[in-house]
């Protein structure tokens, strides 16, 4: 069965609350977007979620929770990293025709993937850059000071994370992170992070699906930041913290 013959029945519902209009074509395209997901999941692993219905709620309503952020914020160019198999930015894409969008993985298989999806679905708004933020966010990455908005769901701590996504945002604009339960814990121990790279939390929502973290860039990041690839994880700013 076709992803877009089993939306469920409060989909509508969840994404009016979010003030979200659907232009013609808009559903059939994120349909089409989740068959080719799940498809390609069946050979290579993408997701976690198999189920087509369950799908609408924990990939698109929860990538759509960041749309009304991006368009208060009237973001004109926006990077996923991590963006894995097009999660948060495809469903943005699609929803976003005016913003452009670049998706960024340092997997190639993942990074093929996300090739072929903006191919099928012809989203003239979206390039793929398979490469790892921390190379991208240096001063001669292409990508530092780039973004009006960067956004990332399920790439790491943080601590972490505010390392190789803060060097791609111009000074004023912001990291939008989707994160769970957890994210006061994980606020908390990304203080320093914060402190170093001139970033302050500016607030912190629960959507349905999970927290929306926006953390806004308030200055130009220290040159040492991002340090090498695999550096940012393997010895996180502020130190490591036992679980
Ligand atoms: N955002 C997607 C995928 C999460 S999995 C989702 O929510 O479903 C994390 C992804 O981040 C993986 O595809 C991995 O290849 C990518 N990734 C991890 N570290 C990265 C880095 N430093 N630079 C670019 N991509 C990275």
């Amino acid at each position: 069965m076709h992803a877009v013959e089993c939306i469920p029945e409060d989909f509508y519902r969840q994404t009016a609350v979010l003030g979200i209009a659907f232009d013609d074509g808009d559903m059939t395209r994120l349909g089409q977007y989740l068959d080719l997901l799940l498809e390609t999941n069946r050979m290579f692993n993408l997701t976690a979620v198999k189920d087509p219905e369950e799908s609408w709620n924990r990939h698109i309503l929860d990538s759509l929770s960041l749309l009304p952020v991006l368009a208060k914020e009237e973001a004109k160019h926006v990077i996923d990293v991590g963006s894995g198999g097009g999660l948060p930015g495809i469903p943005l894409a699609i929803t976003m025709p005016e913003t452009t969008f670049v998706l960024v993985d340092a997997t190639g298989k993942k990074a093929d993937f996300l090739k072929h999806i903006v191919e099928v679905l012809e989203l003239d708004n979206v390039t793929v850059a398979h490469a790892r933020a921390e190379d991208i966010g240096t001063k001669n990455g292409g990508f530092r000071d780039a973004a009006d908005a960067v956004i990332a769901r399920a790439v790491g701590p943080l601590q972490v994370l505010l390392e190789l996504t803060i060097p791609l945002a111009k000074v004023d604009g912001i990291v939008i992170a989707i994160k769970g339960e957890k994210a006061q814990e994980e606020i908390e121990r990304a203080k320093k992070a914060l402190h170093v790279l001139h970033a302050e939390v500016e607030s912190m929502d629960r959507s349905t699906t999970g927290t929306v973290v926006i953390i806004r860039k308030k200055e130009h990041t220290p040159q040492k930041y991002p340090r090498v690839p695999g550096e940012p994880k393997r010895d996180p700013i502020g130190g490591k913290h036992k679980k």
